[in-house]
């Protein structure tokens, strides 16, 4: 990570100008004033936060103590109703990570690291006992994990298209989920917008964590030529992000609802998808999720002003989460 990079006297990472300069233009024309300190952030990793995600399947009390003394506390709980008490997840107010867990033969993960706002997208779906789920775009698997914290679902299908990534995402739930479960659980390596055509109707929830410009991470590219690359590809990006969400509305069954996400403050693949989305298909409604942004927003700061079905998460000092875009819609 940048941050132990710097502990251990290894260069730092550096900042990529052209996607600096980039984002400048966009974000200080989207976001106004708020662009300044959430540029400050993005650009400075020292200041970085990781949540502490705890896998039900294998936590002790030891690393819940250990947590507190670190000074971290419990988030979420007490403002979620809803939300079962297996689930728990860690954060602090300072910056710096927990150790990374070490894969460890025979031995379950006992926590995940995560930037807290991706558990939102999570919550935001609702998942109940019982309940068909698909996870269009899953890989690493940060989010089929949390999902997996909160309910046991029906059927869960977890699918990832780059292969590679799809590799990564059965490690990750290999080590985090436990023989019997395991084993529900169906990893496909699907194009995600073809899904809606081979299982039409199957699924009562679909998460679309759909591929996105990375404003995070794009900021510290080390190859500029790739960088360049990205940002001009970066247009192609809403349809590809329209086109999966087509997808999951087929994929859905009729009652059943999704929630799109990204990690982009870029409004062309955040509310301009979903505009175009709820503009385009009759049988699409909204939901409004501004209860649940009301009852988190202690631990976070969210952009003013967007419509009830939609959230972006703004990183702000100590409150370093996001960017992170949540929209939640439901087909009649
Ligand atoms: N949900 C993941 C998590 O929480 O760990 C992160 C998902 S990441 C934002 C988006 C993923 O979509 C990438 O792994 C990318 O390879 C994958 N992807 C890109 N195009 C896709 C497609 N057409 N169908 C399905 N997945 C795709």
């Amino acid at each position: 990570g940048l941050v132990e990079s710097k502990a251990k006297g290894k260069p730092q990472k550096q900042i990529c100008q052209v996607v600096l300069d980039h984002f400048e233009k966009q974000y200080a024309a989207e976001l106004g004033d708020a662009w300044a300190s959430i540029r400050d952030v993005l650009t400075y990793p020292l200041c970085w936060q990781y949540a502490v995600l705890l896998n039900k399947f294998s936590h002790s009390s030891e690393l819940e103590s250990t947590l507190a003394v670190k000074g971290y506390h419990p988030a979420f709980h007490g403002s979620l109703p809803y939300l079962p008490s297996s689930f728990k997840c860690y954060i602090s107010r300072t910056s710096g990570r927990f150790p990374t867990q070490k894969h460890q033969a025979g031995k379950l993960k006992e926590y995940y690291l995560l930037n807290a706002a991706s558990l939102l997208p999570v919550l935001a779906l609702e998942v109940k006992d019982g309940e068909d789920v698909l996870d269009l775009c899953a890989a690493p698997g940060g989010k089929s994990v949390a999902i997996l914290q909160c309910a046991c679902p029906g059927q869960f299908h977890c699918n990832e298209y780059d292969d590679l990534r799809s590799r990564r995402l059965k490690q990750t739930i290999e080590s985090f989920i436990p023989e019997p479960l395991v084993n529900l659980i169906m990893v496909s390596t699907l194009d995600g917008r073809q899904i809606g055509d081979l299982k039409p109707e199957l699924y009562d929830k679909v998460l679309v964590d759909a591929p996105c410009s990375n404003d995070r991470s794009w900021l510290f590219s080390s190859d500029v030529q790739q960088a360049t690359l990205r940002l001009i590809q970066r247009k192609e990006l809403s349809s590809l992000q329209f086109e999966l969400l087509r997808s999951a509305i087929k994929a859905l069954r009729p009652g059943g609802s999704l929630v799109y996400s990204t990690c982009t403050l870029s409004k062309a693949e955040n509310s301009d998808v979903i505009n175009l989305i709820l503009n385009s298909c009759s049988n699409v409604m909204p939901v409004d999720i501004s209860e649940m942004a009301k009852a988190v927003s202690h631990e976070f700061s969210f952009l003013s002003g967007t419509q009830q079905h939609e959230l972006l998460v703004l990183p702000e000092k100590g409150r370093a989460w996001g960017p992170m875009y949540v929209a939640k819609l439901k087909k009649m």
